[in-house]
C-alpha cells in the first residue's frame, strides 16, 4: 500500500462500478482519493447484462478498452412474450447495443485502471467506525490484524445493495424477490428470453463462461418455502422456458430481495451515498450499472463544487434533485412497462401492486423523502398539451424568409446545470413540447441563443450562425426549434398550423 496522505479529499467505501466511476472523475479533477473494499478481488457479482449507454460512460472515463474483452458477449437478440400471451416478439440483436460482461473481471480491471490514475486502495478491509470531526470524517479501519485511522473531508458510501442497512432503506416499489439458477449454454440458447406470467416474470440470459441464467421475479408472498420447486412451477407455466425444465437442478438455486429502495438520508453531513447504496432499480430495465455510474458522474460534480465552497447549498440540492430525477423517471418507466404486460389484467398480487403503486413516506419521513414523495406521486408528465411536430423537410424551405419569435407558450426557469465540472445556475426553457426543462440544445445554451435570434429572419439567423457553429448544426438547431413550435412566425400562432 502507498503512503497515505494525512487527509483525503474524498474517501470511498466499496469498489463497485459506482465507487470506481466517482473515483476516476475526482482523481481527474486533481483530488486525493482513497478507497476501502471488504472483498479480495476478483469476487463474484450479479448485474452482468449492461445497457448500451454504458459504452458512452466507459468512453468518457477513457476506459472503453475494458469492455473489449473477447469473453464478453455482444449483439444478443431476444424473444419476448409481454404484451400478448399468444405472440412471441423477436427483438433483433443491436450492433453496439448492450454487452454481457463478467463482473468479477470488469470490476477488477476497473479497479486496477483507477489505481493507475492515483487511487489509494485498502483491500480487503472493513470500516469499524466513522466519526464526524472538525475536518470532515475520521474513519477507523481494520485490515487483517491492523487497525488504523484515516481522515477525509468527504466520505462516499458506495457499499451497494448488500452494504445498506434495512433501517436506512425506504421502498420505492412493491416487494419483489428473485430466484435463479444456471444451465449449460450448449443445451439452451444464446439469446435472451423474457416472459410475463401471472405471478411475475422470467428473464433468461446467457452469461460469460458458457452458462445460461434463468431468473424469476415474483412477489415474496408467492414464493414457496422451497425455491427450486417454485422455480420449476413457474417455468412450467411458460412457453419460452418450459423446454429447459429438465435441465434445472444441476446448479445452485439462489434467491435475493430485489425490492427497489432509496436511502432515506442520502447526503448526511458530508457522508454521501452513491450507486446502489443510494438507490436500487427494478431489474426490468437492466440499467442498474449504467444508472449507478451516471449518478456517480453527477455526484463528482457536486463534490467538486462542495470542496471549493463547503457553505454553498447548491451541491446538496443538486445531488438530491438528480437522485430524485433518476428514481422517479425509472419508477414511471417501470410502472408503464408493467401496465403494458398482458398479465396486468389478471388480478394477481404481483401485477395489481405494480400498476397502482403510490409512494407513502409517512413511516420514513425525512426532508429528502418528503421531496421525493412530491415528485414521485405526480403523474410524471411535465406538460399535458403537446402539439404535433411540423414535418422536417418542410421547415427551412417554408420559413426561410420569415421573421420568427420565441413561442408565447415558452417560459424560463432557473435550474442547476453543469459547467466545467461545477454546478452553476442557468435559465432553462420550458414548453409543452419539451419533456423536461432544457438549458442546452446540441451544446448551445438556449437562453442567450433565443434572446439573440428573437425577431430575426430565418435566413439571416442561419447565415450568422454559420460563422460560429457551421451550416449543418445551425440548420439542425433551427429545424428542431421550428418543428416543435418553440419558435414561431411573428404573427398569430394559429396561422402557423394553417400553413400545414
Ligand atoms: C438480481 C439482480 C440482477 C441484476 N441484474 C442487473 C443487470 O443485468 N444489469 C445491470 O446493469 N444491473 C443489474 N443489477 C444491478 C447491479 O448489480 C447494480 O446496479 C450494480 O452492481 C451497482 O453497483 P454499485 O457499485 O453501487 O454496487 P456493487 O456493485 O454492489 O459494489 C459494492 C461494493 O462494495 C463492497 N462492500 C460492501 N459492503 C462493504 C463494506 N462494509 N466495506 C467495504 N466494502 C463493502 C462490495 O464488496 C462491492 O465490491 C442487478 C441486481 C440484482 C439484485
Amino acid at each position: 500500500m502507498k503512503r497515505l496522505p494525512e487527509i483525503f479529499d474524498v474517501f470511498i467505501l466499496g469498489a463497485g462500478p459506482a465507487g470506481l466511476c466517482a473515483a476516476i472523475r475526482l482523481l481527474e479533477m486533481g483530488y486525493t482519493v482513497g478507497m476501502l473494499e471488504q472483498e479480495q478481488f476478483p469476487r463474484p457479482q450479479i448485474g452482468e447484462s449492461l445497457s448500451p449507454g454504458i459504452r458512452n460512460i466507459f468512453e468518457y472515463l477513457n476506459a472503453k478498452h475494458l469492455l473489449e474483452d473477447p469473453t464478453y458477449l455482444e449483439n444478443c437478440a431476444a424473444k419476448v412474450i409481454w404484451e400478448n400471451k399468444e405472440q412471441v416478439y423477436n427483438r433483433p440483436a443491436q450492433i453496439k447495443g448492450g454487452i454481457i460482461v463478467d463482473r468479477s473481471k470488469l470490476d477488477q480491471d476497473l479497479l486496477e485502471f483507477t489505481v493507475s490514475k492515483g487511487l489509494h486502495i485498502i483491500q480487503p478491509a472493513k470500516l469499524k467506525q466513522a466519526l464526524n470531526s472538525e475536518n470532515g470524517w475520521l474513519l477507523e479501519i481494520t485490515a487483517g490484524l491492523d487497525e488504523f485511522k484515516i481522515s477525509s473531508k468527504i466520505v462516499l458510501d458506495a457499499k451497494g445493495r448488500k452494504g445498506t442497512l434495512l433501517k436506512e432503506r425506504m421502498s420505492i416499489a412493491p416487494s419483489a424477490v428473485a430466484v435463479w439458477t444456471h444451465i449449460e449454454t450448449n443445451s439452451a440458447c444464446n439469446e435472451a428470453l423474457i416472459e410475463a406470467v401471472e405471478e411475475g416474470w422470467l428473464w433468461g440470459s446467457p452469461v460469460c463462461g458458457n452458462r445460461y441464467r434463468i431468473m424469476t421475479f415474483t412477489d415474496p408472498i408467492a414464493l414457496k418455502k422451497n425455491s427450486e420447486s417454485h422455480l420449476l412451477e413457474v417455468i412450467r407455466k411458460t412457453k419460452l422456458f418450459s423446454p429447459f425444465v429438465n435441465k434445472i437442478g444441476g446448479e445452485a438455486i439462489e434467491t435475493c430481495s430485489v425490492t427497489s429502495f432509496v436511502n432515506q438520508n442520502p447526503w448526511n453531513n458530508g457522508f454521501i451515498k452513491i450507486g446502489e447504496a443510494a438507490f436500487t432499480l427494478d431489474p426490468l430495465s437492466s440499467t442498474g450499472v449504467e444508472k449507478a455510474m451516471r449518478f456517480s458522474l453527477q455526484v463528482a460534480i457536486a463534490i467538486n463544487t462542495y470542496l471549493k465552497d463547503p457553505d454553498s447549498p447548491h451541491p446538496k440540492d443538486f445531488y438530491e434533485e438528480k437522485l430524485i430525477e433518476s428514481v422517479v423517471s425509472h419508477a414511471h418507466w417501470t410502472a408503464d412497462y408493467y401496465r403494458n404486460a398482458w398479465t396486468s389484467n389478471e388480478k394477481t398480487e404481483f401485477w395489481t401492486k405494480r400498476t397502482n403503486f403510490q409512494l407513502d413516506v409517512s413511516k420514513n419521513e425525512t426532508d429528502f423523502t418528503l421531496k421525493l414523495e412530491k415528485e414521485f406521486n405526480t403523474n410524471g408528465i411535465l406538460f399535458e398539451k403537446k402539439q404535433e411536430p411540423i414535418p422536417v423537410d418542410f421547415i427551412l424551405y417554408r420559413f426561410w424568409n420569415e421573421e420568427i419569435v420565441v413561442s408565447p407558450h415558452a417560459t424560463f426557469k432557473t435550474v442547476y446545470a453543469i459547467s466545467k465540472d461545477s454546478i452553476v445556475l442557468k435559465e432553462a426553457l420550458l414548453h409543452p413540447n419539451l419533456e423536461r426543462p432544457s438549458v442546452y440544445l446540441d451544446q448551445i445554451e438556449l437562453f442567450p441563443f433565443l434572446k439573440n435570434i428573437n425577431g430575426k429572419v430565418v435566413s439571416s439567423i442561419v447565415a450568422h450562425l454559420n460563422t460560429t457553429i457551421g451550416i449543418e448544426k445551425s440548420k439542425k438547431i433551427l429545424v428542431f426549434l421550428l418543428s416543435n413550435h418553440l419558435l414561431v412566425v411573428d404573427k398569430k400562432e394559429q396561422e402557423f398550423n394553417h400553413y400545414l
